[in-house]
């Protein structure tokens, strides 16, 4: 018996069978794009492939130099690289797993100067224009998909996934805003959607029957100028026709300013797309976007939205997902939370991709656990993100660990971010966590807090100070007013706060204190996800996803109270939040006309409020009196690491860690990376 009957099901495909409906979407992790990096690739897939997933798909792969990313960006198109692509296939088969290879073609959203299109046009993402394609263009690329499948076989790949979706150059032939063509690529739907027709046609006529074709159909556009519903159906019917085998849904093109994966979207939110194309074809249908559960998966199979589910960056986070799911043991299940902080915002920086809950993600040859040699005693001294990464590798590799948290309950930091709007998944890193400390047998010691006698008394071999942060109180006139509050205050001490509100500091928590107070449902700690129908009406999306594109008049929630946002740098405000979801909650709070203002010199707060001069970066200076109730302090913070000093001279062997070691540019990421690898080495 299982408790998920739906999702560990096998999946007949007539010439080859999947033995589970998890499919591992495609995610570029950096790896692909260096040669001598394939070992480690490979090793990657092998841990996801013993983990159990029934299909797993590459990164994308160019199929020529036109269509690459970015320079020497992955691509297929030879057959020495196809050649060493045997070790990653090898290592996946080996582990009695399946995988194919992902043909993306960028179109106008490459990063080089070389890049193509059906129009010559210029994406919001790209700083180059994209040179049309002539008619031979157009069947040169269409051979170099047919090419790239070829060598996809020769190296040993079981398919290969045709990547239609997100904006890239096959979608960008479907839709009118980026497809100005008279000739026969261009003008009726029937000549735009030929292209991606034409490739899954011709790449089945070469490969042969016994060869997976996924094809990546984009069910939501979500930008202006989108495909139609009953288009998007038409090229769903042809491209089966063509030969596909499994169709998996794409939602959102890159330039869309309707966020698709980050973590306020709603769980499994876009899977009603997939359920409105069932039955449209007869082939498997694949949903996804934001399912990193087993339970949420199952539910949507169980619901009959769709035949299997892809998960990505939960399979990140998490390699052993789905045989933790086999096993009944989904609690001790790492989840992903949707931050994209290690996994996209890297790639969009072109640095290798890993996870911020699993550091070895990517790094799998690398940041090796090993049993440790001589078992030893260890204390680690908070149970923030540093404390609890170290604490429970430590414990994983063979020693004895004891965990000491002034604080009732573990979390740190953490137990402030998991109560903001939209980032309820902070929950779950939590709840691994605690059952990590159970099933690794950690002595957890909570409501103590370690001193210096206690730690020399006990005889630790060794001590992992992660005694973490507190937040910075600036030196402004008036700071002493009652009016002022903490971050703190608001988040852990539920302190009640008046109608208009300035907060000063726009970081990370100025901007999550932000959109705390915006809303009237903040507060609970048992809060739930926003429903994905409010969530569509907050984002502008056509609640039946029909309209071209599936977009719809945004009607967001008025914000609770009035809110000013302030810093004193004069750049972009948010300019330093993640790459791909700062953008998220910039939008998110003007849709709740938050004020942001730059360039604030903070003169006093008083009776009246806040008074602040505003400087201009041309120079110009407005003097204001924010009449407030309160003035949030969101100022960053500073390491808290008394302990530490304390201990230099006691004789004890430690180690410092987290926010203790240094505040500034501090994240989980770091914490946890930095509490992994010390625990590594112990
Ligand atoms: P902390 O989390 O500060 O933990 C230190 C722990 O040590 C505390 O539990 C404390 O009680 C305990 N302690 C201290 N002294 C002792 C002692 N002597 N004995 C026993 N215990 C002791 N980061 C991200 O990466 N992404 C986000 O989206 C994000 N959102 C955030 C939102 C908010 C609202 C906040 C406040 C923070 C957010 N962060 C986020 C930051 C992140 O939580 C911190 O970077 C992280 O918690 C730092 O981890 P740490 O273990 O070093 O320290
Ligand atoms: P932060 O990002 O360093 O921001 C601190 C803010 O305070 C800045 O806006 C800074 O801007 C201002 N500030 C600094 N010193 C000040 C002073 N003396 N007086 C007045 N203002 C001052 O730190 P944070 O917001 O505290 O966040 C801590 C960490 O948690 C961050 O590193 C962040 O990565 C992480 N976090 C991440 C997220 C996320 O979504 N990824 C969310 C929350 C937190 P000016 O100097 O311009 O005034
Ligand atoms: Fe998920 Fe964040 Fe890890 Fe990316 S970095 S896989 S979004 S938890």
């Amino acid at each position: 018996m299982t408790a998920y009957p739906n999702l560990l099901k096998p999946l007949d495909l007539g010439f080859t069978e999947l033995k589970n409906r998890v499919l591992m979407g495609s995610m570029h992790t950096g790896l692909e794009d260096r040669f001598w990096n394939i070992h480690k690739l490979a090793r990657y897939f092998a841990e996801r492939a013993e983990g159990g997933v029934g299909l797993m798909v590459t990164g994308g792969f160019s199929p020529n130099l036109v269509g690459q990313l970015a320079p020497l960006a992955s691509t297929m198109n030879n057959r020495a690289t196809a050649f060493l692509h045997r070790h990653v296939t090898g290592a996946v088969h080996d582990a009695d797993g399946k995988i194919c290879l992902q043909l993306l073609h960028a179109g106008r959203y490459g990063y080089q100067p070389l890049i193509v299109s059906a129009s010559a046009t210029k994406a919001p993402i790209s700083p180059f224009k994209a040179r049309a394609l002539s008619a031979r263009g157009v069947e040169r690329q269409i051979g170099d998909f047919v090419s790239a499948a070829r060598l996809a076989r020769f190296a040993g790949y079981d398919g290969v996934e045709v990547m239609g979706s997100e904006g890239y150059f096959i979608n960008q032939f479907l839709c009118e805003r980026t497809n100005k063509r008279k000739d026969k690529w261009g003008g009726p739907y029937e000549n735009r959607m030929r292209l991606p027709v034409e490739i899954v046609r011709r790449i089945r006529e070469a490969v042969g029957p016994d060869f997976i074709i996924i094809y990546r159909l984009s069910m939501l556009d979500l930008v202006e100028g989108g495909q139609t519903w009953d288009q998007i159906v038409t090229l769903g019917k042809a491209v089966e026709a063509a030969g596909a085998t499994i169709i998996n849904t794409g939602i959102g093109w890159h330039e869309a300013r309707v966020p698709t994966i980050v973590t306020s979207v709603p769980r499994g939110g876009f899977a009603d797309v997939t359920a409105k194309f069932y039955g449209e074809v007869s082939i498997p249908l694949c949903t996804t976007n934001r399912i990193n559960t087993p339970e949420k998966a199952e539910e949507i199979l169980a619901a009959g939205k769709a035949d299997m589910v892809s998960m990505a960056r939960p399979l990140l986070a998490d390699s052993e997902f789905v045989r933790k799911a086999q096993q009944g043991r989904s609690d001790d299940i790492n989840t992903c939370i949707a931050c994209n902080q290690a996994c996209l915002d890297h790639v969009f920086q072109a640095r290798r991709a890993s996870c911020l809950v699993n550091p070895r993600a990517c790094h799998e040859t690398e940041l090796v656990l090993t049993v440790a040699p001589v078992k030893k005693s260890i204390a680690v001294v908070g149970a923030g993100p540093a404390g609890l990464a170290a604490a429970t590798t430590a414990a994983k590799r063979g020693h004895r660990v004891t965990l000491f948290e002034a604080d009732s309950e573990i979390g740190g930091q953490f137990n402030y971010a998991k109560r903001i709007p939209g980032k309820e998944e902070f929950f779950e890193t939590l709840r691994y966590y605690r059952r990590q400390i159970e099933l690794l047998d950690i002595d957890l010691r909570l409501d103590t807090r370690a001193d210096a006698e206690t730690l020399a008394a006990e005889g630790f071999d060794e001590v992992v100070i992660a005694t973490g942060v507190r937040p910075r109180t600036p030196a402004i006139e008036g700071i002493e007013h009652p009016k002022v509050l903490g971050y703190l205050d608001v988040l852990r001490h539920n302190r009640t706060v008046g109608g208009t509100v300035a907060v000063i500091g726009a970081g990370g928590i100025g901007f999550d204190v932000s959109e705390f107070l915006a809303h009237e449902r903040h507060g609970q700690p048992e809060d739930k996800q926003m429903d994905m129908k409010s969530w569509q009406q907050e984002w502008g999306v056509s609640q039946d996803y029909s309209g071209p594109g599936g977009l719809a008049q945004a009607e967001p929630t008025p914000a609770a109270r009035r809110i000013y946002l302030m810093q004193r740098k004069t750049s972009k405000v948010g300019g330093g939040l993640g790459k791909t979801s700062g953008w998220v909650h910039r939008n998110s709070l003007k849709h709740r006309d938050v004020e942001m203002l730059k360039g604030c010199s903070y003169d006093r707060i008083d009776d009246q409020g806040l008074h602040v001069t505003v400087s201009s970066k041309e120079g110009g200076e407005e003097k204001r009196v924010l009449a407030v109730d309160h003035v949030v302090i969101c100022a960053g913070q500073e390491s808290f690491r008394e302990l530490y000093d304390q201990l230099q001279d006691s004789g004890l062997s430690t180690h410092l860690i987290g926010g203790a070691d240094l505040a500034e540019e501090l994240d989980a990421k770091r914490a946890i990376r930095q509490g992994t690898e010390i625990a590594a080495k112990l």
